[in-house]
């Protein structure tokens, strides 16, 4: 496989060919003018331009890499002699970003919606009839195009060159992601024909081979592998550094253009063959009218899909004029001339190998079957859920079954039934231990429940080593640089028995573990030092305590100052607040109730870990009765959840945006209560700005 390789300014040794330009003297620099080095640069830039575009976008390559090389260090060169040439869409301007602190923010000039789903035939069919319907008559075109499993981006050129690529964000602000952007090969610096200004968006993806590379790259480096090749590709995009962003194979189809009318656009053909001249990718697509042929061609992508050398999750249905897409207008999530036909989920046979248990944090006991490896939807599964002993029992599910599997959600694959007719009665049946299979302890089902536990709630390794990596996860205590792999030497090294002795290690405990530098060992004391300061809120959550999630440790946290007016208060008094419930105020206080608990308490008070309200910043803000309505998904809480947040805090989360209403908060996929905000002068947030505010 051919690649160009991209060399920093500066890396020149071995350079002695320069095409146009004579070599004279020792140094070997080429005696140019101004002038002439003017025009030689852009005689290069040009060159390169078409034969990146030869490579990457048609991906028929002219000329060898080490030609390519040639031409690309020559105009390096040349930069570097005459930096006052060096313009932001030259070939060279790729790669070589400094890494930012944070995206800054980018409001799109037109809201990018998402597209509605067909899951059937049937659903097409409306979709067509109610296009049909809106604009009076049959006579209409759709093209078809690939859904591709990406994330989209929004590109603008000013008069031909790129200035900007940004995530969609919440349809309304993204992230300003340009130096990640500029990376993309597929994405013309600038534009091949005119010289325009455009707006355009498309999807940046990860082709299914290089994703598999780039996994077998992070497994080699003990790195974590990504789930699928759109987790791949978004985080990718999301890089703060650009020189990791480069080494992504990140790749871009471009799909529409905003302001057709601008660009005299009357059809979305056009719009696709306007973006191809320009020097983009393109998706594959074809014009139909009768809505059976579209039917059929759904169908038959929907059995060839693993064919692409990417990733899709449907085919895309557009009316092709652009004209009647005005008239039909849009809902407030949607467009109404377009539609997604999601494919259904793929469903695998393969057998079970084995069925292995897992302790968690809280002693449950989770049974998880063990696969043959199969491909499922673009990954490689080995892995099923099967939650507990009922639905074991309820899909009978035995050891050598085969097995239908698919996805549930996003990524762990369920077993959907046993194939029994493919039985040969050497599949074992399974029981689930009456044992803890870590400590031995015996194992608990509590009634009404459908999880059994392990009953050794002290000194149990599984719940311990579960405990202490929920204590120091990322909405917990949020100590970086402490994972599974350190908290597993700690306890084999006896070093921590629980969460709270992580406060009394030092540098020099840390340094002999296995392949830690003591700079390493230094950052993680210090990370572990600067969670003493984190809010109470956090410090409740990070206990681990039974059915407290961080929503319950808000509430808890506003209404306790600190931990010991917790730990007495009474089941009573637990229940009287709003959101707190029987279960979760039994839950408090009998883990305050539990000794082992209170010596842990002990411990992070003599650390000196904060564990109350006002020691540290986390007064929260007062609401006071302001109003909040809320409108699309947010990431971090339910709806239920942000409501009774702005409720713990004084403020009144109520349906309907009115001119009460004092903050609109908006998810992803916002509905038209955005807009009604936006009418009223509302102050609109996003989550992030929502959480800021709260703090
Ligand atoms: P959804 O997020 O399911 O509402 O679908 C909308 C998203 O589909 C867009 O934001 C794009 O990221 C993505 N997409 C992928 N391929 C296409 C396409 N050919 N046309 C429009 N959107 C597409
Ligand atoms: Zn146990």
């Amino acid at each position: 496989m051919l690649s160009f390789t991209f060399f920093k300014s500066g890396d020149y040794s071995g350079y002695k060919e320069m095409g146009d330009i004579i070599m004279t003297g020792d140094m070997g620099k080429p005696e140019t003018s101004p002038e002439s080095a003017e025009q030689r640069i852009n005689e290069l830039r040009e060159k390169i331009r078409y034969h990146e575009y030869q490579y990457y976008v048609l991906n028929e390559p002219e000329i060898s890499d080490a030609e390519f090389d040639r031409m690309m260090r020559e105009l390096e060169q040349l930069e570097q002699e005459y930096p006052e040439l060096i313009t932001s869409d030259s070939p060279t301007q790729r790669v070589g970003g400094e890494p930012l602190d944070e995206f800054s923010k980018v409001t799109h000039s037109e809201q990018m919606l998402s597209l509605g789903n067909a899951f059937d035939a049937g659903e097409v069919r409306s979709f067509v009839d109610r296009v049909y319907r809106l604009a009076g008559h049959r006579d209409i075109e759709f093209i078809l195009e690939h859904k591709i499993d990406g994330l989209s981006a929004i590109l603008t050129y000013e008069e031909g060159s790129l200035v900007r690529g940004a995530t969609r964000g919440n349809g309304l602000v993204g992230e300003d992601v340009t130096p990640n952007i500029k990376t993309i090969h597929t994405i013309p610096l600038k534009l091949k024909k005119e010289a325009v200004d455009i707006e355009l968006r498309g999807e940046i993806f990860i082709k299914k081979e290089d994703f598999e590379r780039l996994n077998q790259q992070r497994m080699d480096r003990e790195e974590e592998p990504f789930a699928n090749p759109r987790n791949a590709a978004a985080g990718s995009v999301r890089q703060l550094d650009p020189d990791i962003a480069a080494r992504r194979p990140l790749d871009f189809i471009a799909y529409s253009v905003l302001d057709p009318k601008r660009h005299s656009l009357k059809q979305h053909e056009e719009t696709l063959e306007l973006l191809e001249e320009q020097g983009f990718k393109i998706n594959w697509y074809e014009k139909y009218k009768d809505v059976e042929q579209i039917i059929k061609k759904c169908e038959e992508w929907t059995a060839q899909r693993n064919e692409l050398p990417f990733e899709i999750d449907g085919i895309v249905i557009k009316v092709n004029d652009l004209a009647l897409r005005d008239q039909l207008g849009a809902t407030s999530k949607s467009p109404r001339w377009a539609v997604a036909y999601k494919f259904p989920a793929q469903k695998k046979t393969t057998t079970i190998q084995d069925i292995k248990i897992s302790v968690g944090r809280t002693g449950a006991l989770t049974p998880t079957a063990r696969l043959e490896p199969v491909e499922l939807d673009g990954s490689t599964v080995s892995r099923a859920t099967l939650h507990n002993e009922d639905e074991i029992r309820k899909k009978d599910v035995r050891i050598g079954d085969r097995v239908l599997v698919q996805k549930a959600g996003d990524v762990i694959p369920e077993i959907v039934k046993v194939i029994t007719e493919q039985r040969t009665g050497q599949e074992e049946k399974f029981e689930m231990p009456d044992h803890c299979p870590v400590c031995g302890a015996p194992v608990l089902r509590e009634e009404d429940e459908a999880v059994v536990r392990c009953t050794n709630i002290t000194s149990c390794p599984a719940q311990k080593r579960e405990g202490i990596l929920h204590f120091v996860s990322r909405n917990a205590m949020n100590i970086e640089g402490v994972g599974p792999a350190l908290i597993d030497q700690l306890l084999a090294e006896e070093l921590i028995d629980d969460f709270a002795d992580l406060y009394f290690l030092n540098k020099k405990d840390l340094i002999p573990l296995e392949r830690l530098a003591e700079k390493s060992a230094e950052n993680k004391i210090k990370a572990i030092e600067d969670s003493k300061e984190r809010e109470f809120f956090r410090v409740i959550f990070a206990l681990g305590i039974r059915h407290v999630g961080q929503n319950a440790a808000r509430i808890l946290s506003g209404a306790y100052t600190d931990i010991d007016r917790l730990a007495e208060a009474e089941k009573e008094e637990l229940k009287e607040l709003s959101e707190i419930g029987p279960v979760i105020a039994e839950s408090v206080v009998s883990y305050f109730q539990e000794t082992h608990n209170r010596e842990v308490i002990e411990k992070l008070k003599k650390a000196g870990v904060n564990l109350s309200q006002n020691k540290t910043g986390d007064q929260q803000r007062e609401l006071e009765g302001e109003r909040f309505v809320f409108t699309g998904a947010l990431d971090n809480y339910t709806r239920n959840e942000a409501q009774d947040l702005v409720r713990s805090l004084g403020g009144r989360p109520t349906s309907r945006v009115s001119g009460q209403t004092d903050y609109l908060v908006a998810g992803e996929n916002p509905g038209s209560k955005l807009e009604e905000a936006r009418k009223l002068g509302v102050t609109v947030l996003s989550e992030e700005e929502f959480e800021a505010f709260l703090k």
